[in-house]
This record gives structure tokens, sequence and C-alpha cells, in this order.
């Protein structure tokens, strides 16, 4: 009998023992880390562990799953692709679901935000984006625009160009802090000083910038950190004073979790550039856009095939995943999230408010499905989420902040025994 065989055996009686010396977990430091929590199966909000216990999911998957887990309409539009062609090859070959997509992302974002490159994470989808803003002052014969302008408290991906655009410290990647090329990383805007700080800085540095990138409305996994629209008209003017592109990085904001479908436009701001993932498909596969304007996409429109952008991950468009997403617009068509958000909003708000006496707290905010409680330093965020699990909660905190980004389809109820636990596992 072969290893492969007696591994496949031993699988079925004991999964977990036989994978976890092989897994690799993300952010964790493996030797001191608890074992992650055995999932046998989510429904709606709900994870339900292997041993029974349901946890009332408070950021839906890393901020994916906006309609909830299972959600019929989805799945059954993924089962139908899936007999038909759950995957074919994006080069010179086309399928409807990748081509609807398209399209409805394309009349869905404001402005001339035409040009749909599909990708299958956020990261990638970030990296195209820069490489779109890179070419396009190349293919348009402008030489020496190399580098990025992003902000402090950003975030924007774990690949190696994205790393150099997030906060240096808050970033997560303090540690590659003169490995990788250095970005200008700048405070955002947030009045008229800030606003000239950053003019005089662009006009120092400008003619070597090829776009900025910001995370609009909410900087996530910098710190939940919240800014107001002014912020990005100050943006739009200087990226235009200075000749500048301007990318928004919507993949967690997008899909309605600031109470907006889309900060793009809704903001009166039109990017030059949007990249968009997480709540694409509905939190159900893998699948990111970087969706670029007339402009842009024009500056590779040429009989020169040196001027294309050579790019083509293996599973772009995939069928399954773009058959997801056509589903999970088909339910912001339904209108219903708008309410739900604002729903949550009200919860959150309602049931957050009390942290602020807790020990440690400096500031308790709310924007439309997101609810932060943000600490004067550092928490426990392993330690936390453990005892959050005890009160039935799957809550995993991150730097200074306890936040909730539930599914929209969270009840009244569900979103109650989120709060409450927070609330409990605070006062200790
Ligand atoms: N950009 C933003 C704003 C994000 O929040 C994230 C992930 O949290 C990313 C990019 C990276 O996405 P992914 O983890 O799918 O690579």
């Amino acid at each position: 009998m072969s290893s492969i065989e007696m591994v496949d055996r031993t699988d079925k009686t004991d999964w977990f023992a036989a994978g976890a010396p092989h897994v690799w977990r993300p952010y964790c430091q493996m030797k001191t880390a608890r074992p992650p929590l055995r999932v046998a199966r989510t429904d709606g909000a709900l994870i339900i562990l292997e041993d029974g216990r349901e946890l009332v999911d408070g950021i839906a998957s890393w901020w994916t799953a906006c309609h909830g887990y299972n959600h019929p309409h989805i799945r059954e539009a993924v089962q139908r692709q899936l007999e038909r062609a759950p995957h074919v090859m994006f080069g010179g070959l086309a399928h409807e679901p990748a081509y609807r997509l398209a399209a409805r992302l394309a009349a869905w974002l404001p402005g001339d935000l035409n040009h749909v490159f599909f990708a299958e994470s956020g990261s990638v989808s970030v990296e195209i984006a820069m490489k779109m803003a890179l070419q396009y002052w190349i293919n348009r014969g402008v030489m020496g625009r190399a580098r990025f302008l992003s902000f402090l408290g950003g975030y924007h991906g774990d690949t190696l160009a994205t790393m150099t655009i997030c906060d240096p410290e808050e970033g997560m990647h303090a540690l590659f802090a003169g490995v990788m090329p250095g970005q200008h990383v700048q405070s955002l805007p947030r009045d008229d000083a800030g606003e000239a700080e950053l003019d005089a800085f662009l006009g120092r540095h400008g003619a070597e910038i090829a776009a900025m990138i910001v995370e609009p409305r909410v900087q996530g996994a910098g710190g939940m950190l919240f800014h107001d629209d002014e912020v990005l008209k100050r943006l739009r003017r200087l990226a235009d004073r200075h000749n500048i592109l301007l990318i928004f990085d919507e993949i967690f904001t997008g899909f309605g979790r600031t109470g907006s479908l889309f900060v793009s436009g809704d903001s009166s701001v039109v990017p030059d550039i949007v990249t968009l993932s997480k709540s694409l498909t509905g939190g159900t596969l893998p699948l990111s856009a970087a969706i670029a304007s007339d402009r842009i996409f024009d500056a590779f429109w040429s009989d020169d095939a040196g001027a294309a952008l050579m790019h083509g991950p293996t599973y772009m468009g995939n069928p399954l995943a773009c058959a997801a997403a056509n589903a999970s617009l088909d339910l912001f068509e339904e209108g219903r999230w708008k309410d739900q958000v604002e729903r949550i909003e009200t919860g959150l708000r309602q049931g957050l408010e009390p942290c602020r006496d807790a020990s440690g707290v400096v500031d308790v905010r709310v924007m439309g499905a997101i609810g932060v409680v943000e600490f004067d330093k550092p928490v426990d965020a392993s330690g936390l989420c453990a005892r959050f699990a005890q009160e039935g909660v799957w809550i995993r905190p991150m730097g200074k902040v306890v936040y909730l980004t539930p599914s929209f389809i969270v009840s009244t109820s569900q979103l109650a025994e989120l709060t409450s636990a927070i609330r409990r596992v605070l006062a200790g």
C-alpha cells in the first residue's frame, strides 16, 4: 500500500491531526499559537464547529460573506456553472459569466470606469492596478514616473509590491523595511493645512509618482480608521494638479460595507482605477478585479503589440467565481442590502457605545456595517479571540481594535449577541 493511500485512510478518522503538521497558517506564530477551531460547516451568519458549537460570525470571513454563508441564490448559480464549465482559460477564450459580470460592474461603477481586468485575489488586483499605472505613463512616453504615493494607516495586501504601499508600521510588514524599494507614504490630507503640505510634497516629488492609492473612507486592516469624503476630494484635486493617477482600493469598502454601494462616485470622487474583491462573489469564491477608466485603457489601445498589458493570471475570470459574483450582484440589485446595513449601523451604535467606559478604550466608531472599539495599545488578539469563542461569537481583533463587520443578513438578535459578547469580555 502506498503512503498516499495510508494518509487518505487516517484522514478519515482525524483530518486535523493528519494535516496540522503540514498546513502553514496565516498571520500566525505557529509554535505558540492556539490551535485553530475546527469548522464543520457554515450557514447564514453562523460558523458551526465540529464539536457542535455554533458561533455567530462577527467579521464575515474577513469581510467577504456579505449575504451570509451558503446563500441559496449564489449556491445554485455556482452549481449550474459547475455543470457547464468549472474553469476555462481566459486567454483567447470568452465565457458568459465573466463577460456579463464585466458589463455589470462597468454599469454599476461611476464615470467611465469601463475596463475590467479580472484576477483571483485582492493583492493581485492591486498589483495589476499599480502595473496599469506604471505602464500608462510608459505607453504615453512619459519616463520617470516609477513610484507610488500611499497613506499612513493604509493596507493593500501581502504580496511584495503591495507591501511597499502599506503603512510601514501598521501594515504588518515592518520587518521588511529597507528590503523592498521604498514608496512615498504620507498622511492623508484631512484639512487645508494637510492638503497644502501634501501639495508641497507633490511639488517636490510629483514628477516621479505614477499614482496615489487610498482605501476610500475606511482604512481597514491598518486599524479601521475612518476619514470623510472631503479627504478624497482633496486627493482628486491634488492628483489632477500634479498629473498623478488616483487609485481607489475598494476591496474592503466596496459592495455596501460603508453604507454606499461603492465609495467611488458616491463620494462625488471618481478614481482612475478601482480595485474590488472580498464581497465581489458574496464571499463564495476567490475573485478580484482592477477596473480602469477610458483614459487609462486608451493608453494601451494601439497598433503596437508592445503597448499591451502583459498580464494574465491562470485562473483569471474563473467561470465559477464569476457566476457567484453575478448571483451576488443579483442580490444587491434586489436592494435589501441598504436597509440591512442601516439596521446593522443602528445596532452597532447602540451595542458598542457602552464600550467607551471599558478600561483602555480610546474610541468607539461606527460607519455602515463596520463597528470599531479602539484601545490605547495593541490588544491580546489571540486571547480575546478565544474568549469570544467561549461567548459563542467569532471575532478576531487586530492591532489596537476589536471590530465587527458582520454579514448583512445577520439578525437583530445575532447582532445583539455580538455586541453584548464584546461588552461582557471587555468588562472582564
Ligand atoms: N486591499 C485591501 C483594502 C484589503 O483590505 C485587502 C485584504 O484585506 C487587500 C487589499 C488584499 O486582499 P487579499 O487578501 O485578497 O490579497
